[in-house]
């Protein structure tokens, strides 16, 4: 044996009992952190400070767990892990948020610098490939949540010992996903976000989602879907191609820049005929005129934000005719524009108060497991003890309680606490 066990410190500095700047610090013969994202409400909340670190494994793009990477590069050179599109798609969105920040006089709390040193320096992993890092071997896994997301698998050479973090996961397919496969592992730190709920069938929600866009196109209406960027705005693109509507659709903001990205990495993207299909055919609004014409009516509209909070989403939603209506496809925070609409309360644009009297529809096209599948998926990685993070309290804590009823030694760590497990 070259390397001993020992007890390996995990350090929740973020993202546990909570959704939002995910950070999970190891403390073993090495400091490897699990990601590093921010919590965007009103005021951005940052994970705790992890010191100095000696790699970065980054699951995905999304901000709430590559937001705050690049501080990592501010005064050191840590290894960075990451999938190419991931990396590729979370330098769209961090250059993003500096923007935001920097619009409302928030301090980011790094430097463009810090990005592109992180940019320049990561190594870009493949699936299923083992990457030597001091005593311990890395690999990534097709978490099956949006393009390029990861399970990480940490393995102990010295006693093969194995520990993987979800990320965010999705095991049930998706147009342009594949769904997450068990990975095996002793420890696993898993998300925990639908642990309470299941989610519709999802071949059957699709229909009753076309029917009723087709109704509103077919009135002169516009069928406004509001999308995230990295993830749902392709899957939206690919359902409206693979059922007849995207010749109608026109797709805006930052969307565009996303899907480019997802189009540069067709082995990630499962259906990728689809989605090349569906970008070749939707009609991209590169200008005011373009934009007017979307508004004439007999249209889908996908654009930027998903949560109603930026985005060209704003301007299309204060302009809509009388037949249009509006489709939310996915979580809406509290306190965003997309939360204020499904309480019936008016939207904030601008400083100004906007009262939409157009209707709207709900659809939980999820990219992350239910109920059933994170069971089933954690049954199937066979870990003996599991941690479980990125959900509230309440969903957390059940899924404890379920797991310990199954016979599995589960915690759910709050901010601030730390696990020790042999490793
Ligand atoms: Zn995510
Ligand atoms: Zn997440």
């Amino acid at each position: 044996m070259r390397f001993g066990s020992g007890l390996l410190d995990i350090k929740f500095l973020g993202g546990a009992g909570e959704v939002g700047r995910s950070g999970f610090l190891l403390e073993g013969h090495r400091r490897i952190l699990l990601d590093y994202g921010i919590k965007i409400d009103s005021v951005t909340e940052y994970p705790s400070d992890a010191g100095r670190v000696d790699a970065c494994i980054l699951s995905h793009a999304h901000l709430d767990h590559s937001g705050f990477t690049p501080s990592l590069f501010g005064h050191a050179f840590p290894a960075m892990f990451a999938t190419e599109p991931t990396m590729a798609l979370a330098e769209l969105l961090i250059e993003d948020s500096i923007k935001v920040h920097k619009k409302k006089h928030m301090n980011p709390h790094f430097h463009r610098n810090d990005l592109k040193s992180m940019l320049n320096r990561y190594t870009p992993c493949e699936y299923g490939k083992q990457y030597e890092f001091g005593e311990y071997s890395i690999s990534m896994h097709d978490a099956g949540h949006i393009c390029g997301s990861a399970i990480s698998l940490i393995e102990n050479l010295g006693n093969g010992r194995k520990l993987a973090y979800t990320g965010d996961l999705k095991v049930e397919k998706q147009l342009l996903e594949w769904g997450a496969e068990a990975v095996k592992s002793d420890i696993l730190i898993t998300e925990s976000t639908y642990a309470l709920k299941d989610h519709p069938a999802r071949e059957e929600m699709m229909k009753r989602f076309v029917d009723e866009i087709r109704e509103v196109v077919d009135n002169g209406g516009i069928a406004l879907v509001p999308v995230f960027a990295v993830g749902r705005a392709q899957e939206m693109l690919a359902l409206m191609n693979r059922f007849g509507l995207i010749q109608r659709t026109f797709f805006d903001g930052m969307a565009k820049a996303a899907t480019e990205i997802v189009d540069m990495y067709p082995d990630y993207v499962k259906n990728v005929d689809l989605l090349k299909g569906a970008i070749n055919k939707a009609m991209w609004v590169e200008n005011p005129r373009n934009r007017k014409h979307a508004l004439e009516g007999g249209s889908v509209i996908l654009t930027t934000s998903g949560m109603l909070n930026g985005g060209p989403v704003l301007d299309y939603i204060t302009r809509l005719n009388k037949n249009s209506k509006i489709f939310l496809t996915g979580y809406q925070a509290e306190g965003t524009n997309g939360r204020r609409l499904m309480e019936g309360k008016p939207l904030e644009i601008d400083g100004r108060e906007f009262r939409v009297h157009n209707p709207f529809s709900v659809y939980d096209f999820s990219a992350h497991a239910g109920k059933t599948d994170l069971h089933k998926f954690i049954r199937e990685s066979s870990p003996e003890k599991v941690i479980c993070v990125h959900g509230s309290d309440e969903s957390t804590a059940a899924l404890v309680a379920d797991l310990k009823g199954e016979g599995f030694d589960a915690v759910a760590p709050k901010v601030g606490e730390t696990v020790s497990v042999e490793f």
